[in-house]
């Protein structure tokens, strides 16, 4: 199938999505087999033996993963973060990580906490700023990881120029593709070799089923390694949240191109209103970002960050008088959501006290700009 010359929209469609062999059955079966008969010798009789080592519905989702991404294979996880963990865990001890300065805060925690007892060095840099990083790639380099457009102040790095640069000094370049989705930007063609998605935002879209995956740009030795490492150490997808996830997977498209159409009409009108001081949305001419997203990604995604003027308390109660957009972690699902990040950051946070995170959702775009308007209102 990703051999094809296939639109995103159309492989989201049809990708692992052949009819059962056995019934004919339109939507795939569920398979909740734990194990899978085998000849008395342990010979496979039809490719599976264990579901933490794979099985059919994860099959499924993986196959459209790769196709979507256009990689050679997919690994399917129980979260992002495990995804996460499961790539950077699988670096040699000693390894040095380049990681952006605005990021996931999953991945922050990673770092300071877990990543060192590996023996693995993590270090944040701004990776929208190439002089920087080229700064930072002196010594050993192994991976760098980078998240475009970022959490939460949507800062927008250029794949095609790291990816350039992590090479040059033999390394990787992973990106987390969460906000943007494959549906708007494909780092593998721009040079990236690993992706990473938390698939419990748009792929899931419904805010109902937790997942992440790694799709990798080549099935070669590191992808073997990967796949071993998740097989043992167990931090897999169950089938029922793979099949939610493919489900999702159809629609991911459509809903997609709501998300971006909502979010740039809701992006223009909060900027210009004069309670507003700033709004982080890559499709704004005045976004940092605007020129290169304009580059790589087809469309400028449904997320965005608003600075507010009048600091945290004015912030927090335009938060509370919202009436469509609920005060909730995440993103990516059809209800629009907001999130004052410095409140759920813990003891240090680091986004600014007048910032709200905006996750906008598939409601109809004016019902959702009247909100704003009366929550900015005195
Ligand atoms: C949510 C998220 C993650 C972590 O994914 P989980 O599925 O919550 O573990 C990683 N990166 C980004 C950009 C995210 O939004």
């Amino acid at each position: 199938m990703r051999d094809l010359p296939l639109h995103p929209a159309t492989l989201a469609v049809h990708a692992g999505a052949e009819p059962d062999p056995v019934t004919g059955a339109v939507a795939p079966p569920i398979h909740l087999a734990t194990t899978f008969k085998h000849g008395p010798a342990g010979e496979r009789l039809a490719g599976y033996e264990y579901q933490r080592e794979g099985n059919p519905t994860q099959d499924r989702l993986e196959t459209a993963l790769a196709a979507l991404e256009g990689g050679q294979a997919a690994l399917a996880y129980a979260s992002g973060m495990a995804a996460m963990t499961g790539l950077l865990e699988s670096l040699p001890n000693g390894a040095r990580v380049l990681v952006p300065d605005d990021c996931y805060s999953g991945l922050r925690y990673l770092c300071r906490e877990f990543l060192p007892e590996r023996g693995i060095e993590a270090v944040a840099v701004d990776m929208t700023d190439i002089a920087t990083v080229e700064r930072a790639c002196s010594g050993r380099v192994d991976l760098v990881w980078v998240e475009t457009p970022s959490n939460p102040r949507m800062k927008v790095s250029d794949i095609v120029a790291l990816a350039a640069m992590a090479h040059a000094h033999g390394a990787l370049l992973a990106c987390d593709n969460t906000f943007a989705t494959p549906v708007l930007q494909r780092p593998l063609a721009l040079g990236a070799d690993v992706v990473m998605h938390s698939t419990t935002k748009y792929f899931g879209g419904h805010s109902d089923v937790l997942g992440g995956a790694l799709v990798f740009a080549r099935r070669d030795a590191f992808f073997d390694h990967v796949a071993h490492r998740r097989h043992i150490t167990g931090p897999v997808m169950s089938p029922f949240n793979a099949w939610l996830t493919l489900r999702g997977c159809r629609s991911l498209p459509a809903r997609m191109a709501l998300h971006c159409a909502n979010a740039r009409r809701l992006a223009a009108a909060l900027a210009e209103h004069p309670r507003v001081e700033r709004v982080n949305y890559p499709g704004l001419a005045a976004h940092p970002g605007h020129e290169v997203a304009a580059r790589q990604m087809h469309d400028f995604g449904g997320m965005l960050s608003v600075e507010l003027q009048g600091g945290r308390e004015r912030t927090l109660a335009v938060a509370g008088k919202l009436r469509l957009f609920t005060n909730a972690t995440s993103l990516g699902g059809c209800e629009s959501l907001i999130e004052h990040r410095a409140s759920v950051e813990g003891a240090n946070p680091v986004s600014p006290q007048n910032l709200l995170r905006v996750s906008v959702g598939l409601e109809y775009v004016d019902d959702l700009i009247a909100d704003w308007m009366q929550a900015l209102a005195d």
